[in-house]
Formats: structure tokens, sequence, C-alpha cells
């Protein structure tokens, strides 16, 4: 949230909140993952002057943000965005987004007491899809379960929530949830480019028995002839080491992959994405996960299929060069992070401003 917002954030500052006192002067270094209280004087003159010159940089970034990127080639590469809101979509689009790449619908059920009917996500999602236009609108389905429940959901206390009925799981077993908001999808996806994904899927089997349930609701509509496309693309979060193995086999039964580094990397490496005290052992490019992403773009292509990132890794700037020379076709990140990574992009050899 605080990168969507464009705020510098550090975290696993234990007991911040009740060692820090109102009024207290604060820096928060979000490059260097420190927070400095009471700085003295020369500490603070020297923030001063890495602000400053992080205004300069931000100013050439933003003359990036509207470049439409391409390969050598002639290929397209987009820069999309990371959305939970049709707000965020419509900053998003105005910070230079070249579509969504990923749409966590998630947020449009939580903190409220009913679920969201099928009438009111039509309107969020066939708005979302207007706002682009031609350009692709990914929309991911419900990934509640983890660390994102539900107060209005029976669901059962877990022992390990990330290892549970999470998302696609989730899904599965409640077709009354899963059957509505599949049809708001398929409805919104008459209105423009709209793409459906599902996330953490780890087996052909997941994706069948998810897919039935889109073609069940296609019949449905057909029958009420109520407006839909039936040619809405579908494709899947690779986010699990299952779906990396799978990922030949699955490419030829999917329109599109995009790769979720978060729970990629927290899969492979049992690193608990949440826990802050395990922040030493991370590696963000941690040379597993970077050969998986290798594979599962090369698998991709092989089966005539795009794949984008919609992890963190997307928008890293230590990532963004190896992403582009695995052949990454879409990088989705926070909307505050497009200019930047558009423009780190044009650093890269063979990528042009078309
Ligand atoms: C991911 O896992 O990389 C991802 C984009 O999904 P989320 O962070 O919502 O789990
Ligand atoms: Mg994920």
């Amino acid at each position: 949230m605080a990168r969507a917002m464009g705020v510098a954030a550090v975290l696993g500052c234990a007991e911040a909140t009740r060692k820090i006192t109102d009024g207290q002067t604060v820096i928060v270094d979000g490059e260097k993952g420190k927070a400095i209280t009471s700085p003295n004087r020369a500490t603070v003159k020297l923030y001063e002057a890495v602000m400053e010159k992080r205004e300069m940089v931000k100013k050439t970034w933003a003359a990036a943000s509207t470049a439409r990127l391409m390969r050598g080639e002639g290929k397209r590469i987009l820069v999309a965005a990371n959305v939970g809101t049709l707000d965020e979509a419509r900053e998003a689009r105005k910070l230079g987004a070249d579509g969504i790449g990923l749409f966590r619908t998630e947020f449009l059920f939580m903190d409220r007491r009913e679920m969201p009917d099928e009438e009111e996500q039509y309107r969020v999602y066939a708005e979302t899809a207007t706002l682009y236009g031609d350009d692709p609108v990914v929309i991911r389905t419900l990934d509640i379960g983890g660390d994102k429940p539900l107060t209005y959901l029976k669901m059962p206390k877990e022992e390990n929530p990330f290892l549970g009925v999470r998302a696609i799981r989730l899904c599965l077993q409640h077709p009354e949830v899963f059957k509505p908001h599949l049809r708001a999808l398929l409805r919104a996806a008459a209105k423009g480019n709209l793409h459906i994904m599902f996330p953490m899927i780890c087996s052909a089997t997941d994706l069948e028995r998810a897919n039935a349930l889109v073609e069940e609701c296609k019949a449905e509509l057909t029958a009420e002839k109520t407006a839909f496309n039936p040619e809405c693309p579908v494709g899947i979060m690779v986010e699990t080491p299952a779906a990396v193995v799978l990922a030949e086999s699955l490419a030829k039964k999917v329109d599109f992959f995009s790769i979720g580094t978060n729970d990629l990397m927290q899969y492979t490496t049992a690193l608990d994405r949440g826990n802050a005290a395990l922040s030493e052992f991370v590696d963000p490019l941690h040379p597993a996960v970077l050969e998986m992403i290798r594979y599962t773009i090369a698998a991709a292509h092989t089966a005539g299929i795009w794949c984008g990132m919609c992890g963190e890794m997307a928008g890293d700037p230590k990532a963004i060069a190896t992403l582009a020379e695995f052949g990454l076709d879409e990088f989705s990140v926070n909307p505050g992070m497009i200019a930047a990574t558009k423009a780190r992009l044009l650093t890269v050899a063979g990528i042009t401003a078309g």
C-alpha cells in the first residue's frame, strides 16, 4: 500500500509505535531499510540533499511514463499496473499504465458485512475495462484466505493459512461465491479487453475445475441472453513451485501466464512473506527463483502465449534488466513505480521507445 501511495516504508521496526512519541522527528529511509529517530542537524541536512536529488531523478523518470516500449525485433513490452480498486485503476492510467496487469478483486470483498453481488462487481470490472479500451485489463479472481479473511464467509481457523483453503481452492469449494464473480467478469469482458486470471494454481486439475465453472457460467449467460464475451482470455498466476514445474503443459491450456514472485518466493524458499524476523534470509533475487522465472517465460513462449509478472520483483531496479533479457512481455508494478520501471527498461540494450 505504501508503495502504491508513493510513501517510504520500513518494516519490522519492533515497538516503534510505543517508543516514538507524537511530534518526534523520524527519517524513514525506505531504500536502506532503516528509520532514524531524532536525527541530528547533520543527518537532516544529508537527507534533505538525498530527497532533493531523488525529486530530480523522479522528474527524468516522469518523461518515460508515456513511452511505448519496444524490443529490437518489434515486439511490444507492456508496463502495467497492480491495483485493488477502480480509483487506483484511474490513477494508474494517469501515471502511464499500458494496462492493468493485476486487479486484486479481494479488496472489493473485504471490510464489509456482506458479499458484493454480481451487479456491483460487474459495474466495477466493466468500468475498469471501459477505461482501458483496447489495452489489457487482467482481473484476478478472488484471492481470499491466507492473510486475507472474509467475515461473512464461514472459514474455519487453520494451522497454516498460507497452505490452506486459499484463493482458487476457496473459490472451488464455494461456487455460490465463485459463480457470480465469474459471471460478472464474463459480462464485463464485453466492454473491453478484460482477461480473467486464476491465482494459486498447482495442477491441471485446479485449472480444469475452474474452467468448468467458467463454461457453466457461459452456458447460463447464453441461455439468459445476457451479453458477455465468450472469447474472454483466461490465464493463470504462476506463483507456486508446482505451477513452474508444470509450466510447459499448463501453457498449452491457457492464454497467458503472470508470475507472482511474492508467493513463488515464499513457497520456494520456505520463508513466510509476512515474517519480518526472516528478513536477513530473504534474497529478492534468489537464484532458484530466477531460474524458475527463466524457465516459466521460456515455457510460455514455446507454447505461443505471453508471460507477464505481477509480483514485486517486476519493479525491482536490480531485477528489471535480467527479466527483460529472459524475455518477459509485461511488467506489472504499483502505479507509483510505472515511470521508474519504464525508465529502467529504456536503459536495457535493444529496448526503445517506439
Ligand atoms: C504474488 O504472489 O506475487 C502476487 C502478485 O499476489 P499477492 O501478492 O496478491 O499474493
Ligand atoms: Mg500471490
